[in-house]
């Protein structure tokens, strides 16, 4: 029988992003995913499909589902909902002949006859016509596009296959004026704060040192000292969190919103750039894999902040990436300032 492309991952002749692993099952990262969390829970042993299952694997089942079943709380998707589901042979949609399971969720996935029934509609419906020959050949495409993607979806300086369409709506002076009124400075302790840490000169720097890194992984440690001491003198419950709100900003909101209003910055970069030199106080997650992040951003990411995310600037393709999981989850406002590091650094100067 031929080699399936699940035991070359688990034999780590092709690399995929691997979410757990025991002496029994793989869990991995599906690498054309339909759904925010898209996992793949795969035994080891090699089972061709559900229909090769013997009475004696039952326990080998039952352990699929559980790992499931942690994987969703793990993602934060337990509560919310989610679909475990496993194609079996060409009706069945079933295009990797190595059992496994889907694990889908982090959005409303609808009716069964999406979003997995479209592999269904790709396989061939007259299998007698297509000669040995031809099938042979169009094995080997698939094959060879399987792993070009594979390699592809590695790579850190991966192609983008397809154009992802992102929101792109600029905020308004509006809508940076409301969240700076949401969270006024207090003067007197402001000053005392500042005599602590002289944020503005911090937030101005480059920062480089390791420790700094560590702290910006930290979520709380991330704020801005200033702002957070202003918090206490400004109405807790003043802050309204907008989910879902994901909008563009320049250079002058971006400064506004970072020196004026409780915020989490987020640089979504990759780390060799940020270990480089990156804003002060800001959290590393790389867009280009931040689905694998989901449960680090779950537990680090507060939920009553402004969010501000940057990249190299431009296209902000890392940042919309972001921006994209942290409104599936419900976090909001969130805003990218489109000038990015490119901006930040000549402006700074
Ligand atoms: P099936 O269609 O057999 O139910 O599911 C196979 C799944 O495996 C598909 O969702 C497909 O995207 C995924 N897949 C195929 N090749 C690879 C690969 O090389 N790496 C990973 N991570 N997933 C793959």
């Amino acid at each position: 029988m031929e080699t399936t492309i699940f035991e070359r991952i688990i034999a780590r002749e092709i690399p995929a992003t691997i979410e757990y692993e025991d002496d029994d099952v793989i869990v991995i990262h599906d690498i054309a995913p339909s759904a925010p969390v898209h996992l793949l829970i795969i035994p080891k042993r090699v089972i061709t499909s559900i229909d090769a299952l013997a009475d004696a694997d039952a326990a080998l089942v039952g352990k699929i589902h559980l790992v499931a079943r942690d994987m969703a709380r793990k993602f934060g998707i337990a509560e919310s909902g989610y679909r475990v589901v496993s194609n079996c042979n060409a009706d069945g949609g079933q295009t990797v002949f190595h059992l496994h399971v889907h694990l889908l969720g982090g959005q409303q996935l609808g009716r069964m006859n999406s979003p997995l029934a479209s592999h269904a509609s790709e396989q061939p419906t007259t299998k007698q016509e297509t000669s040995t020959t031809l099938r042979d050949t169009l094995l080997f495409i698939a094959v060879a596009i399987g792993l070009a993607i594979g390699f592809n979806a590695m790579n850190p300086k991966a192609i983008a296959w397809l154009k992802p369409e992102f929101e792109r709506q600029t905020a308004t002076q509006n809508e940076i004026d409301k969240y700076l009124r949401q969270v006024p400075p207090a003067p007197v302790q402001q000053k005392e704060i500042i005599q602590q840490a002289p944020v503005q000169q911090a937030r101005d720097g480059v920062s480089q040192t390791s420790t700094d890194q560590a702290a910006a992984k930290n979520s709380t440690s991330s704020v801005n000292p200033v702002i957070a001491s202003s918090d206490q003198s400004a109405s807790a419950s003043a802050f309204t969190p907008e989910p879902g709100v994901v909008r563009e900003i320049n250079y002058d909101m971006f400064v506004r919103l970072l020196e004026g209003t409780k915020n989490y910055l987020i640089d979504a970069r990759g780390s060799d750039k940020f270990s480089q030199g990156h804003i002060n106080g800001a959290a590393n997650f790389y867009g280009g894999d931040v689905q694998s992040r989901i449960p680090d951003i779950l537990a680090s990411v507060p939920r009553d902040r402004v969010i501000l995310i940057y990249c190299d600037g431009g296209e902000c393709e890392l940042s919309h990436h972001v921006a994209d999981v942290l409104k599936q989850f419900g976090y909001g406002p969130v805003f990218i300032f489109t000038g990015g590091w490119a901006e930040w650094t000549s402006k700074r100067k």
